[in-house]
């Protein structure tokens, strides 16, 4: 049988992101090999010292390059001494994000055995889905007030930007059913105070008739943040607004073990990047310490997006050796010393490809 091949383009980025970066490549193509899956590599230039360089932080021609790939691995941008005129840091993931419309982040989060563990009781096993393109982030590029003493933000919602939104919030729900979980989708939003959240709630509710299949659920974000912490085995699959998204998500990194294991994808219909959710992390960048899980738990996400595409069982197959293989290794370790260990980078990644190898799914 012809090897199934696939373009994947590769930005590592600035500080510890092209280390995390090439360990989960290491994983990839050392589970990728015996499933016959070929992966054809492009690497490109973005991030705080491309910006230094050329005044770029990514480049048109490299934002064309990407989007003819099948998927995008993206390491982290950004250096706290590297900034724009304005003040502000470069941020070439929202770049790629307004690009190509990536309108879904999806943060999955599992507490693993022999991680340290937040919370003092209860399971985390939740897909949360924050939506990335309106919302409250819709009026970043509106016109500051001409009132000195006022300033305000818009929050906007659209029916298209819902539909979309639920649609995808479903269908991970029901893939999640197929697999075994719950298939069990809530909707974060402050509906008893905000129009533009009760106008949401409305079209949730229409989208949850559309998919009777999947029991559904909705709790206000303020609510739902207190019941993350104390009884985050109610959740399965969470969608909700983007700035909400942005703060229950980095809960959800907190309550399933820190940044260093929270895998993410941004996704539109036609393109998506995977990348950790953590940024450059320049205090330990260079040392070899990092902690590569959470981008290897990203090459995952980015088999699966290719087993869906091209309904191609290998990849889903790679997808899940993966996961085995990332939980093998945090219950027996070795680990990088976010979760107490001491091993490195590199250690901890042999020991992932050497778990796939001796137990392949
Ligand atoms: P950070 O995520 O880089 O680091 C926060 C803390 O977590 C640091 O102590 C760091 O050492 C630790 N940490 C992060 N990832 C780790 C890993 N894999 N293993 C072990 N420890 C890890 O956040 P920050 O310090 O606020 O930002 C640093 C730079 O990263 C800034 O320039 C910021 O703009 C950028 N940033 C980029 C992204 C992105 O590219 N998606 C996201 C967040 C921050």
């Amino acid at each position: 049988m012809a090897k199934a091949g696939y373009e994947i383009a590769v930005l590592p980025g600035d500080g510890i992101g092209p280390e995390v970066v090439d360990a989960a490549l290491s994983v990839m193509a050392a589970i990728a090999e015996p499933l016959d899956i070929a992966l054809h590599l492009t690497r490109h230039q973005a991030g705080a010292f491309h910006y230094r360089d050329t005044g770029e932080a990514i480049s048109a021609a490299t934002l064309a390059a990407i989007g003819a790939a099948d998927a995008i691995l993206f390491g982290a941008a950004g250096w706290p001494d590297i900034r724009r005129p304005d003040g502000t840091e470069i941020a070439p993931q929202i770049d790629m994000r307004e690009h190509f419309g990536l309108f879904a982040g999806l943060r999955p989060a599992r507490l693993f055995d022999g991680v340290p563990r937040v919370l003092a009781r209860g399971e985390v096993d939740m897909l949360m889905i924050r939506e990335s393109t309106e919302g409250l982030f819709a009026g970043r590029h509106d016109p500051p007030s001409n009132d000195p003493d006022t300033s305000s933000d818009r929050m906007t919602i659209t029916r298209a930007g819902c539909e979309r939104l639920f649609e995808v919030a479903f269908a991970q729900a029901r893939a999640r059913k197929r697999a075994g979980g719950r298939g069990h989708l809530t909707l974060f939003d402050k509906a008893n105070v905000l129009r533009s959240n009760a106008f949401m709630r409305r079209l949730f509710d229409e989208a949850a008739e559309r998919h009777p299949d999947i029991e559904t659920d909705r709790m206000y974000i303020d609510h739902a943040c207190l019941t993350m912490v104390t009884d985050p085995g109610r959740f399965d699959v969470v969608v909700t607004e983007n700035q909400f998204g942005d703060i229950a998500s980095e809960i959800l990194a907190a309550i399933a073990g820190g940044l260093g294991l929270s895998p993410s994808a941004d996704v539109s219909l036609s393109h998506a990047v995977f990348q950790p959710c953590h940024g450059t992390a320049p205090d330990i960048a260079g040392k070899g310490i990092a902690n590569p899980v959470a981008t290897i738990l990203s090459g995952a996400m980015l088999f699966d997006w290719l087993a869906e595409r091209h309904e191609d069982p290998a990849c889903a197959t790679a997808a899940a050796s993966i996961r085995a293989a990332v939980a093998a290794t945090l219950a027996n370790g070795p680990r990088t010393r976010d979760l107490g260990g001491t091993a490195g980078t590199m250690r901890v990644t042999e020991a992932i490809i050497a778990a796939a190898q001796l137990e392949p799914v």
